[in-house]
C-alpha cells in the first residue's frame, strides 16, 4: 500500500488536510539542478556553492561565478525559487583559495561566513556573481550565509544581500542562532536550519565520526528542541523557516518538523518522493502530535518508535 502511495504522489508537498509544505532539493551544480527539477519540487532549498570550487586553486572571477550559478538557477521558473548559500568553506569542505590552513579545530574555526571577516572581497564578489546570475535567468533567488553565530553577523550579511535586491537569510547551524531565532528574524527574511551542523554543535559530536553516530542523530531530543524554538519563532514572525539538513529527508522526522512549524523541507532530490508521499498521509494535527512525542522522548530510538506507534504502524 505504501509503495502504491509512493508511486501515486506527484506533488506539491501538502499534508492530508491541505497544509502546504514546500519540498525543495539540495543541489551542488548545474547537473544536479537539472536532475532535481524533474522531481516534484518547488525549487532548491540549498545550493552548496562551495562544492563548485573544491578543485579550484584561485578564486573564480565574478563573471565565471555568474555562469556557474546561472546554470543552477536556469532550470527553475514560475512559482519556484532557489536558495543560494554563500561559500561554506572550511572544516569538512576545504577550498584552496578560501580556507585557513593549520587550524587545530577547523569545525570551530574560521569557516563559512567567518571567512569573510578577513577577506570581505570574497563575499562581495560572490554576491555580485549571484546577483548577475539572478538577473540573467529571472529565477527568484534567495541568498543565505552558513555558520552564523550572532545577530550582528546576520544583520551585516542581510544588508549586503538586500543592497542587491535579493531576499536575505541565514542558516541556523549553531545553537546560539536557534536560541535567539526570534532576534535573528528581526533582521533577516528567512531562516534555514542545517541539522547536520546544528546536531554536531549541540551534541559536541563530530559529524564525520562514525563512532558518534548515536549522538549525531537528528532525533536527539535536545536537537529537536532547538529546531522547535526556531520554528516557533518563525511562526510568530510570520517568516519562512526551512530545514535543509539530512533530517528533512527522513519521512517520519519530516512530519515532526512540519508539526513544529517548519514551512519548507530541502533534501537530496531522490528523497523528495518518499517525504512527499508520507506527508500526504498525515494531517497537520497528527504532525503536531508527532512533534510533541518526539520532543518528549528520552532518546532517538524511543522517539522514532513512539511516533510510529502513535501512527499505528
Ligand atoms: C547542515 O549543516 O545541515 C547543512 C545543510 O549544511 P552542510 O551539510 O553543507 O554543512
Ligand atoms: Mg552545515
Amino acid at each position: 500500500e505504501q509503495r502504491a502511495a509512493l508511486a501515486a504522489w506527484a506533488g506539491p508537498g501538502v499534508t492530508k488536510d491541505g497544509q502546504p509544505v514546500k519540498l525543495l532539493a539540495n543541489v551542488a551544480d548545474g547537473e544536479s539542478a537539472r536532475k532535481a527539477v524533474l522531481q516534484p519540487v518547488e525549487g532548491v532549498g540549498l545550493f552548496r556553492t562551495e562544492l563548485c570550487f573544491l578543485n579550484r586553486q584561485e578564486e573564480p572571477s565574478v563573471e565565471e561565478q555568474a555562469d556557474i550559478y546561472a546554470e543552477v538557477l536556469e532550470p527553475f521558473g514560475e512559482g519556484q525559487y532557489v536558495v543560494v548559500r554563500t561559500l561554506d568553506a572550511g572544516s569538512d569542505k576545504p577550498i584552496a583559495f578560501a580556507t585557513h590552513e593549520g587550524e587545530e579545530n577547523p569545525a570551530l574555526g574560521v569557516r563559512g561566513l567567518r571567512l569573510a571577516w578577513g577577506n570581505p572581497a570574497l563575499m562581495e564578489h560572490q554576491l555580485d556573481g549571484i546577483k548577475a546570475a539572478a538577473d540573467r535567468t529571472g529565477t527568484e533567488t534567495w541568498v543565505m550565509a552558513p555558520m552564523v553565530a550572532t545577530v550582528q553577523e546576520a544583520s551585516d550579511f542581510a544588508e549586503q544581500v538586500r543592497a542587491r535586491g535579493l531576499k536575505a537569510g541565514v542558516m541556523v547551524e549553531i545553537p546560539s542562532a536557534a536560541l535567539l531565532a526570534h532576534r535573528f528574524l528581526e533582521v533577516v527574511d528567512f531562516l534555514s536550519i542545517g541539522t547536520n551542523d546544528l546536531t554536531q554543535y549541540a551534541m559536541a559530536a563530530d559529524r564525520m565520526a562514525t563512532d558518534l553516530a548515536h549522538l549525531t542523530d537528528p532525533w536527539q531530543p535536545a536537537v529537536l528542541h532547538l529546531i522547535a524554538i526556531t520554528a516557533e519563532a518563525g511562526k510568530q514572525a510570520g517568516k519562512s523557516v526551512g530545514v535543509c539538513g539530512e533530517a528533512a529527508a527522513d519521512p517520519l522526522l519530516a512530519c515532526c518538523l512540519v508539526g513544529m512549524g517548519v514551512t519548507s523541507l530541502s533534501m537530496a532530490a531522490a528523497a523528495v518522493k518518499g517525504v512527499g508521499a508520507r506527508l500526504a498521509t498525515v494531517t497537520s494535527l497528527q504532525c503536531r502530535e508527532m512533534a510533541e512525542i518526539a520532543l518528549a522522548a528520552s532518546d532517538p530510538a524511543a522517539g522514532r518508535a513512539a511516533v510510529l506507534a502513535h501512527l499505528g504502524s
